[in-house]
């Protein structure tokens, strides 16, 4: 297992939508091994493969951030498939260190995808499990939260971005 460099705003991996995993294979697993990794040590509730630079449809969250066992959920493919209600809270991206906005999400989810070893999985969410699942496939599909906010605070969010992504992320 191995921590991967998360990437950051203005990457292009982070604003293109993500290809399907055409087979779970070894590939497939050591990734999602890394990620379950990546994001613990972040630490974060969540991240989805864009992050770290590649450019496929998989997902990693666990809103315990490990604390609790049988929290962890891996996805290959995730869809949403319904969605219901309204939720606002502030979310942060750790691809957009020192960024926080507040967008609206549903407020139950159910997510259906592939586990590691290939076999159908189908989640629902609320609360923070909502929130995650429609940040992390926002990730695949090429959108963060930051997309998300009223055209106003969007826009002036994004100057800053842009800022911070040409003078470099470095702290
Ligand atoms: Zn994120």
């Amino acid at each position: 297992m191995a921590i991967r460099p998360i990437v950051r705003y203005g990457d292009p991996v982070l604003h293109a939508p993500a290809r399907p995993v055409d087979a779970i294979d070894e590939a497939v697993r050591a990734l999602l091994r890394d990620m379950v990794e990546t994001m613990y040590a972040a630490p974060g509730v969540g991240l989805a493969a864009p992050q770290v630079g590649v450019p496929l449809r998989v997902i990693v969250i666990d809103t315990s951030v490990g604390a609790e066992p049988g929290q962890l959920i891996q996805l290959v493919n995730p869809e949403l498939l319904e969605r219901e209600g309204e939720q606002r809270h502030e979310e942060g991206c750790l691809s957009v260190p020192g960024f926080g906005g507040t967008p609206v999400r549903p407020a139950r989810v159910v997510v259906r995808g592939l586990d590691p070893e290939g076999k159908e999985r189908v989640y629902t969410g609320t609360e923070l499990l909502a929130r995650a699942f429609c940040h992390e496939i926002d990730h695949i599909d090429g959108l963060l939260f930051v997309d998300r906010l009223t055209p106003l605070k969007r826009d002036l969010m994004k100057r800053k971005l842009r800022k911070r992504a040409r003078e470099g992320w470095e702290e």
